[in-house]
């Protein structure tokens, strides 16, 4: 059989894009596969957003998987639950279980899930009618359209001097990430973004030593991109450049790369006034096992001898799915 529609991806992309196509587009939904490993739909997104303890997204509640921008709002409308325990402000941003929930009625208005086909594309090949694409089990989808939408989630970015440190050493978007620590421990969260004030201050309600170490001083912002970027103030120049190279290039100028939204950055500056955290701003040169723990020797000569490391560097910022920028 050939669908009409192949997407690559079953993440937050690609969920949205088959909601859309039957929504908007009249595909009928036999027409559609998502392709993606994880047993679920949107389990990358579940499992990095879990990892972090957030309680609130970063964006407002329009952005949602619906077709419908209002169709969030519309869901707290309709359930006997206080506004406040849903949303936080600025912005209305819903928090992660509600989002989730409004994510579940999506997938389940739409049937999505009987679309999911558990597996992972390693090939493609065109005819003139349609794609071939390979799955690692063997299995072949032919397709007349494909729709990539791999995101980045599956590459968790390394610093050079963290590959030593055996498994006393994790990043905490690691697909397999099991480095939560199971008693009290010293801990140096290492990144200077939302994901790491956010781990940084789960692990500290846990009553661990948190240390949070990031290469640069606190830059705030309240999304992590100009909200320009969604309408067509800025995408109007994007959508002419036809290069791909120069597209992501402008994507990863636009990003406030390593930024935190004011209310995280609020209780982080609490923490570290009462002395709950200990941010360090240096780099890091190297780190080296130590008897009971790990040394990670800073940039200006100092040293910080921890249990564990949790890496909070966020994703390579190459192509979606990998490969050269
Ligand atoms: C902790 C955290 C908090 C965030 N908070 C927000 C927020 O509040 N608001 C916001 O707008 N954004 C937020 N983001 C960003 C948001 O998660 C990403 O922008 C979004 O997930 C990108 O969606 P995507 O579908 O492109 O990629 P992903 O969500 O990464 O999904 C891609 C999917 O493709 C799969 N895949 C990869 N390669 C293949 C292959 N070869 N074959 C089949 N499947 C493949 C992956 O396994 C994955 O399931 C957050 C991100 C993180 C990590």
């Amino acid at each position: 059989m050939i669908f009409e529609w192949l997407i690559i991806g079953g993440g937050i992309h690609g969920v949205h894009i088959a909601a859309r196509l039957i929504d908007e587009a009249d595909v009928k939904a036999e027409n559609i596969r998502i392709v993606d490993p994880g047993k679920n739909l949107l389990e990358r997104w579940k499992s990095c957003t879990e990892t972090t303890g957030m309680g609130f997204l970063r964006s407002p509640s329009v952005h949602n998987l619906a077709t419908e921008p209002m169709s969030l709002m519309a869901l707290a409308e309709s359930l006997d639950v206080p506004k406040s325990e849903l949303f936080a402000p600025p912005y209305n941003r819903p928090s992660l279980q509600f989002f989730n929930e409004h994510c579940a009625r999506v997938i389940s208005r739409f049937n999505l899930d009987t679309l999911h086909v558990q597996g992972r594309a390693i090939n493609a090949k065109m005819t003139c009618d349609y794609s071939q694409i390979e799955l690692c089990s063997g299995e072949e989808i032919f397709a007349k359209n494909v729709v990539l939408a791999m995101g980045a989630s599956e590459q968790p970015f390394w610093p050079k001097w963290a590959n030593n440190g055996g498994d006393r050493v994790h990043h905490i978007f690691d697909p397999k990430f099991q480095g939560m620590p199971t008693k009290r421990e010293s801990i140096a969260v290492v990144g200077g973004g939302i994901s790491a004030g956010q781990v940084a201050l789960r692990l500290q309600k846990q009553g661990n030593e948190v240390h949070l170490v990031s290469r640069h001083e606190i830059r705030e912002h309240q999304f992590d991109s100009e909200p320009g970027w969604l309408g067509p103030r800025y995408m109007n120049g994007f959508s002419k450049e036809k290069d791909f190279n120069i597209r992501r290039k402008m994507i990863t100028h636009a990003r406030h790369r390593g930024s935190l939204p004011p209310d995280v950055n609020n209780s982080l500056q609490q923490a570290i006034i009462c002395d709950q955290i200990t941010r360090h701003e240096c780099g890091i040169s190297n780190l080296k096992l130590v008897a009971d723990g790990i040394c990670l020797e800073m940039n200006d000569g100092s040293t910080l001898q921890v249990e564990r490391i949790l890496l909070a560097t966020g994703f390579a910022t190459n192509r979606p799915g990998g490969g050269i920028c």
